[in-house]
């Protein structure tokens, strides 16, 4: 029926794909790519160009049309992505924006292990065989206490991992107010269904007592399992037991304490004015069995999840025929251990970002707002707000940062329309909107990104989206 709307004379008026290609902006294009991707791309671009005629009607293009289209979709999709952003929104570890920005020595060090080999797997004194986990483990235990560690790919996967290891067929008991979801899509009763562990949920949502815990225990129960529920806070009437308190429990009944701490960061958070979150150091210094956590949340560090605790429960999860499927890369190992050098160097407020931007005060970021809404001009000022922690940490919890704040007055489109023109920028700057005017959050604004972002900001306000991405 849809055919009706565009009667096929007029869809034979359509260039055919080798007109298409003779025109020069696809000779061009096809110096720098292979004829036959440049081919795929014409053949794709007149079908969805038939397609819209068929629907929706209207002129048929012609040749320089469909061929600067193609050149458009070519330069919209061959470069490498995920491309630079500027974070200026002030949300620390934004999870859209790839959490963590890594420190510039653990930058260097992917540098020199993508480049060339490395000693992964082999041990460089006995010439045999090593372990990849041989590169962090010992740095781990010295940060955290612990007696043996692992690491793989992200903290989903190593709880998935942990409880199919300890607990596959068996039962695991949670208070009903951590059987939560982090965001995209995990979430604890199905990441438990995954591992084949069988869920006891114990408590009320807002109350859980150790004894809850203690009278759900069974034969067939395999671990208590602890949630940090990072991304929500509940207060009132509430209650959940420490850690210790679950411990002892478990003790009684020779039944593990398994932790996800979400965030799991080694430094102590209310130094800068946050509420407490839980360290990993805690976790292990409680007695745990293993403790869970991302590397790039709080820990500043690369994608990788961090498994800490009793060297028999975390040589279980070595053993499984998981571990392998979850494994750590090379570049993601390498900045990992040298983001937890920075650490154990007392460097990592100065060295890491994360910390680096949790620890800026107000009066610098004022300094620097100021500066910035001068060099932008006469549209911008600053204003007193607040930077949040982000990526499921520290819910609620703000610092007090100094805005700057784009007055869009009546240019067309008003502050939506000015963000979405510094997200054309390149390289990218993304920032948010408040009251109708676009802020711009120092906190989150690497040094080396200023000039950029200013020459960003200049051309968005002008209205001339630099080219950029069309390059
Ligand atoms: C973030 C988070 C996860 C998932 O960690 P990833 O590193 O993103 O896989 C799991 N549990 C909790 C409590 C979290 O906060």
């Amino acid at each position: 029926m849809e055919e009706t709307k565009a009667p096929p004379a007029q869809l034979r008026g359509l260039p055919s794909v080798d007109r298409v290609l003779a025109h020069p902006a696809l000779q061009l294009l096809q110096q720098h790519y292979q004829r036959e991707m440049v081919v795929g791309l014409v053949r794709r671009h007149l079908d969805d160009v038939r397609t819209a005629l068929r629907q929706e009607g209207g002129p048929v293009p012609t040749v320089v049309e469909v061929a600067q289209a193609v050149a458009r979709r070519a330069a919209a999709r061959w470069h490498p992505s995920p491309q630079k952003v500027i974070n200026a929104t002030g949300v620390i570890i934004h999870t859209n924006l790839g959490r963590a920005p890594l420190s510039d020595d653990a930058v260097e060090a992917i540098r020199q292990t993508a480049g060339g080999y490395t000693d992964l797997e082999l041990d460089l004194e006995e010439g045999g065989r090593g372990s990849r986990q041989a590169h962090v483990e010992d740095l781990l235990c010295q940060l955290t206490g612990a007696e043996a560690a692992l690491v793989v790919n992200n903290n989903a996967s190593a709880v998935l991992l942990g409880l199919a290891a300890l607990a596959a067929g068996k039962e695991v008991i949670v208070s009903r107010g951590e059987a939560v979801e982090i965001g995209g899509g995990f979430r604890i009763p199905d990441v438990l269904r995954q591992s084949g562990a069988r869920l006891v949920e114990v408590g009320t949502t807002n109350r859980t007592y150790a004894a809850d815990y203690e009278e759900a225990i069974t034969e067939d129960t395999a671990a208590l399992l602890r949630v940090h529920t990072s991304n929500f806070r509940i207060s009132g009437f509430t209650h959940s037991p420490t850690t210790e308190e679950l411990v002892a429990v478990g003790q009684r009944h020779r039944v593990p304490v398994l932790h996800d701490l979400g965030s799991g960061c080694l430094l102590d958070t209310t130094q800068f004015g946050l509420a407490y979150e839980p360290t990993s150091q805690d976790s292990v210094r409680a007695g745990v069995a293993a403790a869970f956590f991302s590397g790039d949340k709080l820990l500043g560090g690369p994608q990788a999840g961090i498994v800490v605790g009793q060297g028999e429960y975390i040589r279980r999860l070595a053993r499984h025929p998981l571990a392998r499927a979850v494994r750590i890369d090379k570049l993601s190992l390498v900045a990992l251990s040298v983001t937890l050098i920075h650490y154990i160097k007392g460097e990592s407020v100065q060295k890491v970002p994360v910390w680096r931007m949790v620890a800026a005060t107000a009066a610098e970021l004022r300094r620097t707002a100021r500066q910035w809404a001068k060099q932008i001009g006469p549209r911008a000022g600053v204003a007193a707000g607040l930077s949040t922690i982000g990526g499921g940490s520290l819910p609620g919890e703000t610092l007090p940062t100094w805005l700057v704040a784009i007055d869009t007055g009546e240019t067309p489109g008003g502050a939506v329309a000015l963000a979405a023109r510094l997200r054309a920028q390149a390289p990218a700057i993304v920032a948010r909107i408040e009251e109708e005017r676009v802020m711009l959050d120092p906190r989150t604004v690497q040094p080396d990104e200023e000039v950029a972002l200013l020459i960003g900001v200049r051309e968005a306000l002008a209205g001339s989206a630099a080219p950029g991405r069309q390059s």
